[in-house]
């Protein structure tokens, strides 16, 4: 035998029953973002480079390091998707969506950065992002945060603080720019490699940086809310109110930032400490110069995105009602009840199509196949040996305590079914 393949470091597979969570959790988040009337989008998970270059900024981590980028046969440069909303909105420029006004969409799936791997961060990981397009107030930036605060309400997550800040517009950030680049200056023996290469690029971004070391020389550093224009302070105060009025907690942090260039105005993140340093589980704001910058006409925006592996690693582990394999065994006791055994299988899904059914492929002993219906996690299992084929009966075997196996008549099996599998 030769060895057995691997899968590429930092990217995942995620096997059952852990999948099934994963499908749940998915569908309890889109249930509720479309109870905003969010709707889906899907776009491809390559995209020319272009698409991302231009969009997130070419002074990011993402474009400076971490992108999955290649070029194809034909010479073209594309890349694996590192996050969505680039790929989003040239779907919706592409596709004309704005000639309605407004949309919102969202989207779920695959990201890929080429990251260290480590716990919550990962080089293929899953986002679900929203983005709302035509819309310049305040007032939705408050409901996308009303909507994430639901969302942890019904996936049962608890322990998330919220953080806030606005960023301004471009012009309001020129001008603390330039006094952050005075100020990180003066210190540039304090500063990392990391960030001394910030500092000539997009300074603002030395304050996003990760570093302990740098913390107290950024607590220290101007901040923006110092150069904050009327609008947008004006702005950022009407989020606050929807979020005061509906009882949201949540902490201004000056500092807070996020990795890409194109945001403007409202930035917020809801963070973890369950996670360690990876403990920002949903980040999000606006990003009024985008559409623009994408060739498309000027159109305010705001999303957000949750990575899905932080997310499922809060939630509590295995919950019982994982599915089982099955919830119904059928079993045919030789090869000529097989065929019997397959349609009556099919009979089982046509009047119960909610019950999940499992017939046993292979010509196993009764034995063998008994003990497999019962490690399938089956309620029930249904045999047909030859007396019950002559007789037109089935034998019903409760493989989890609910009675004594018996025999029942065919046509009558499926009431028999209702009532044990309503009780399992
Ligand atoms: P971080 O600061 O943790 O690197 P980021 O600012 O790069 O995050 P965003 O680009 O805002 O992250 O992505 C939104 C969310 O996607 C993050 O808050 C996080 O939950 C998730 N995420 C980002 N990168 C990864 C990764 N490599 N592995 C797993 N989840 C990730
Ligand atoms: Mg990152």
């Amino acid at each position: 035998m030769s060895q057995i393949l691997r899968a590429v470091r930092g990217m995942n597979d995620t096997v059952p029953p852990i999948a099934d969570r994963w499908r749940r959790v998915e569908a309890d988040i889109t249930r509720v973002l479309g109870q905003y009337g969010y709707r889906e989008i899907r776009f491809p998970i390559v995209e020319s480079t272009q698409v991302f270059a231009r969009s997130i900024g070419d002074t990011t981590d993402i474009v400076q390091k971490e992108m999955y980028t290649f070029e194809d046969r034909n010479g073209d440069s594309l890349t694996l998707r590192p996050e969505g909303t680039a790929s989003c909105v040239r779907a919706v420029l592409e596709n004309g969506l704005l000639k309605a006004g407004t949309q919102r969409l969202f989207y779920l799936g695959p990201m890929f950065r080429h990251e260290r791997p480590q716990k919550g961060r990962y080089r293929q990981f899953h986002q679900v992002g929203v983005e709302a397009l035509g819309m310049a107030g305040p007032d939705i930036d408050a409901e996308l945060i009303l909507m994430t605060a639901r969302l942890w309400q019904v996936l049962g997550l608890q322990d998330l603080r919220l953080e806030l800040n606005t960023l301004g517009t471009p012009e309001s950030r020129a001008l603390h720019r330039e006094q952050l680049v005075a100020y990180f200056t003066g210190h540039l023996d304090l500063l990392d490699e990391d960030s001394r290469h910030r500092l000539t690029r997009n300074p603002l971004r030395i304050l996003d940086s990760k570093n302990p070391a740098l913390k107290a020389l950024i607590e220290g550093a101007p901040r923006l809310v110092d150069f904050l224009d009327a609008e947008s302070r004006d702005h950022f105060d009407a989020v606050r109110v929807v979020l005061d009025a509906a009882g949201i907690a949540y902490t201004v942090n000056p500092h807070l930032v996020r990795g890409l260039d194109y945001y403007s105005k409202t930035v917020f993140e809801w963070i973890t400490e369950a996670l360690g340093a990876q403990g920002t589980v949903c980040a999000g704001g606006r990003y009024d110069g985008l559409v623009d910058q994408m060739g498309g006409r000027a159109t305010p925006a705001i999303g957000f995105a949750m990575g899905l592996e932080r997310l499922m690693e809060l939630l509590p582990p295995a919950r019982e009602e994982d599915l089982p394999e099955a919830e119904l065994y059928v079993i045919g006791a030789g090869m000529e009840e097989k065929a019997a055994a397959l349609a009556l299988a099919e009979a089982v899904r046509d009047a119960l199509p909610g019950v999940r059914v499992l017939c046993h492929c292979g010509q196993e002993s009764l034995k063998s196949q008994l003990k497999r219906a019962d490690r399938s996690g089956a309620a029930v299992a249904l045999i047909l040996g030859s007396d019950e084929l002559a007789a037109g009966q089935v034998t019903l075997k409760p493989l989890r305590g609910q009675g004594e196996q018996r025999r029942v008549e065919r046509h009558a099996l499926m009431e028999h079914l209702l009532g044990l599998l309503g009780a399992a």
